[in-house]
């Protein structure tokens, strides 16, 4: 087979594999994604038969949406993954890539918030930022990475009780309220991970345009 019967064969059968066992992540991806690009399907790692974890190891969040970019599309299919999390300005950038362990257990959200408050404790400055970068990797061996980004304020006490992580304490001045106080629609309106999809589904149209 050539190179371009190749590239016309997996645009015609657009399935991506996202590197995820999350089904709220899933969820959130074929919303966002299929909406905008007709015909397509979204496999999670389960779908596609690939077992086990990924190693994290990368120190950068493109680097780790780029390992489970590249394991999830193992199958012959469009691999993609994510990474994000909270770069506080003042720390550094911490607690970044180890957002969800930041205090020790994997996913603790109130020990993480708890400690983030410790850390900032008399800091001045408590801007911050989420990130989240987003990887795809094609069959003909293409990779492409997005990153999105969103600015925001520490607070210091807690305000909000929908989405997850550090929403609660991470204000959005444009909208004067936190994120953990946006409704879902309102989030991805703003937020890293909304303006990473974007991006990525205006990448994956550009390649669906050259067919
Ligand atoms: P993941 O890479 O999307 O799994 O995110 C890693 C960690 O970053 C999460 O466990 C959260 O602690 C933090 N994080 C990422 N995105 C958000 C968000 O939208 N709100 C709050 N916390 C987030």
């Amino acid at each position: 087979m050539n190179k371009t019967s190749r590239k016309t064969d997996f645009l015609k059968n657009m399935k991506i594999v996202l590197a995820s066992r999350n089904r709220k992540k899933i969820e959130e991806l074929r919303t966002l994604l299929c909406e905008d690009i007709p015909g397509l399907e979204i496999l999670s790692l389960d779908e596609a038969g690939i077992e086990g974890d990924i190693e994290e190891n990368g120190t950068t969040f493109r680097e780790n949406a780029l390992t489970k970019a590249r394991a999830a599309a193992a199958v012959g299919l469009i691999g993609v993954g994510d990474d994000s999390g909270l770069a506080v300005n003042a720390l550094d950038g911490a607690p970044g890539i180890f957002s969800a362990r930041y205090a020790g257990g994997h996913g603790d959200d109130r020990a993480n918030n708890e400690k983030l408050l410790r850390e900032l404790k008399g800091k001045a400055d408590r801007s911050a930022s989420f990130v989240c970068a987003m990887a795809a990797v094609f069959p003909d061996g293409r990779e492409i990475t997005v990153e999105g980004r969103v600015d925001g304020v520490i607070l210091e006490e807690y305000r909000g009780k929908n989405g997850f992580g550090y929403d609660p304490l991470f204000y959005y001045p444009p909208f004067g309220k936190t994120t953990a106080e946006m409704e879902p629609e309102e989030k991805n309106s703003i937020s890293h991970r909304g303006k990473a999809v974007r991006q990525l589904c205006q990448e994956l149209k550009k390649l669906l345009a050259e067919k």
